[in-house]
């Protein structure tokens, strides 16, 4: 699918004449940062998720807030839609331009202006890197914690509009919990400074709802982000079970037990194989289900935590307990979790990663039913995925050469999302709703609560100009929409990084 702009869920805006809208940006970006031909947007068209593309009517890279201000100052005077834009590594559709509008680029903001280890707090640019961040503080033996895989490309302003996650992010917190103030450009020419260095702040809370907001409410400009010391001690434990519903009990066991490790990752049994074969990772063929969990803290506390899990693993039915003996073990254990997406290509020639979440009690029930699904719709799936924080990945392996198989690819992975919403659970774990989940938000939410979502939209943003079109379904009813679908590696940008 080539253009998945659909004008029953995107508001239409009149056409801007483009010479126009070239003329004003013109008039307040120098031309090196301002893209206005077919060939150099290209780059633009699309993030990770592939599936969906559309072509902007312009790109604009501004290179400082005053800028940015006055880029949003010409789409509010001509009425024209602007998409924010990070590294482009979304797996939503969220930086998906409106066709003909204004894509806002934030590569040329991309500078650390301070790293302060006495606060432990850096104050950076929502272009830099997520592992740049970690990277530059590491000499003060400090790091950003929140790990997305994707952290050697993703921007911390994605980060920040997506609330993204990673494998550290059990024991360290979201986003959400890791960033202490923000500097917001709105669409109405206004300039907002939210959150302090301050524990608490009165009245509501902005931050959390400027986090996640998947640059709907307005374009973040600067972020102030909490730093935390780098662990003495790293333990990392591989436990092999006879099921996936022992692994997952013993999950719901290590979290009711009180321990909260620093990572804690499973494998079914087909994701497992796969990535062995892929990575020769160790892993042990004959199992079932796979954790693996990572302990951190000072040296005794991380042996305690360590025994503690193991025992806990035990109880649950664990055949096989291991931890790895030294760095290069612990890195091989880890590259299989990683190579695990790519390793699917063993299997079928597609997959379509399905991203949702549930209370971590539930977890052996669902990954029962996940099973259930999978065969009543004919399709293998796999699941590897964040365990301890219940984030699912169930990947639904299909090919999109056989007649109908994509159609039923979908079709299971809204099935798997509607059950993770009758545990109680969400529709996304960390990739966000962009225009991909646009009609599973019609499940997960009422009328009126979707209702009070368009209401706070409406006032940030009256006119409706940033980012049209995704994450609030804007009419009753919700479109189907397609998903992450790779086939042999061709269609998935990033194809380089680790995927979990
Ligand atoms: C291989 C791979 C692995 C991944 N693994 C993870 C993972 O482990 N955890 C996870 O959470 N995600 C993961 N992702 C998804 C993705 O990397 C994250 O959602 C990330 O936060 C997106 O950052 P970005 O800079 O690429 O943002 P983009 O994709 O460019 O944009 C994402 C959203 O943020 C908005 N936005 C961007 N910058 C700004 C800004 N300055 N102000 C306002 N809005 C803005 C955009 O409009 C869009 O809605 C993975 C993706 C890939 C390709």
């Amino acid at each position: 699918m080539l253009d998945r702009f659909d004008p029953d869920v995107d508001p239409t805006f009149p056409p801007v004449d483009p010479r126009r809208l070239a003329a004003a940006l013109g008039a307040v970006l120098p031309p090196d940062r301002l893209i206005l031909t077919t060939e150099g947007m290209r780059p633009y068209e699309a993030d990770a998720l592939a599936a969906y593309r559309s072509l902007p009517g312009a790109v604009a890279l501004p290179a400082d807030a005053s800028e940015v201000r006055a880029v949003l100052r010409v789409c509010r005077e001509l009425g024209v839609p602007l998409v924010p834009r990070g590294a482009g590594t979304g797996l939503s559709g969220g930086a998906l331009p409106y066709p003909g509008g204004v894509l806002m680029s934030f590569g040329k903001l991309s500078r650390i202006l301070a790293i302060d280890p006495v606060t432990r707090t850096a104050r950076v640019q929502p272009g830099v890197r997520n592992l740049a961040i970690s990277e530059a503080a590491q000499p003060h033996g400090l790091f950003y914690a929140p790990d997305p895989s994707s952290q050697l490309a993703c921007s911390i302003g994605g980060n920040v509009a997506e609330n993204a996650g990673g494998v550290h992010c059990l024991k360290y917190g979201l986003t959400v919990h890791n960033i202490l103030a923000l500097q917001v450009e709105t669409i109405t020419g206004e300039t907002l400074h939210i959150g302090s260095e301050a524990l608490d702040a009165p009245g509501f809370d902005l931050m959390a709802l400027m986090t996640g907001s998947e640059g709907l409410l307005g374009v973040v400009t600067e972020i102030t982000v909490r730093l935390t010391p780098i662990p003495a001690e790293i333990r990392t434990l591989l436990a092999a079970f006879p099921s996936t519903r022992s692994a997952a009990q013993a999950v719901a066991d290590i979290i009711a037990g009180g321990v909260t490790p620093a990572g804690l990752e499973m494998m079914d049994g087909l994701a497992l194989r796969a990535a062995e074969a892929y990575a020769h990772a160790g892993y042990p063929l004959d199992a079932e289900a796979i954790l693996i969990c990572e302990c951190d803290g000072e040296g005794a506390d991380a042996d305690d935590e360590t025994a503690r899990v193991a025992e806990i693993c035990r109880a649950a039915g664990a055949v096989q307990i291991h931890q790895a003996k030294d760095e290069g073990e612990r890195a091989r254990l880890w590259a299989g979790r990683k190579g695990a997406f790519p390793a699917m290509g063993r299997y079928a020639p597609d997959y379509y990663c399905i991203d949702g979440t549930i209370p971590r009690r539930c977890l052996p029930d669902v990954l029962t039913g996940i099973g259930d699904l999978a065969r009543a719709h004919g399709l293998a799936v796999a699941n590897v995925f964040h365990a301890g924080d219940g984030n699912l990945h169930p990947l639904i392996l299909y090919d999109a050469g056989k007649p109908g198989e994509l159609a039923t690819a979908e079709t299971l992975g809204g099935a798997i999302l509607e059950l993770c919403v009758s545990v109680g659970g969400t529709i996304t774990g960390e990739h966000g709703v962009g225009r991909e989940k646009l009609n599973q938000m019609c499940v997960q939410f009422t009328a009126a609560e979707l209702a009070a979502f368009a209401a706070i939209k409406a006032a940030f943003d009256p006119a409706g100009l940033l980012n049209p079109g995704k994450n609030i379904p804007s009419l009753p009813r919700c479109a189907e929409f397609g998903g992450l679908h790779v086939h042999r590696g061709q269609v998935m940008p990033h194809a380089d990084l680790p995927r979990f």
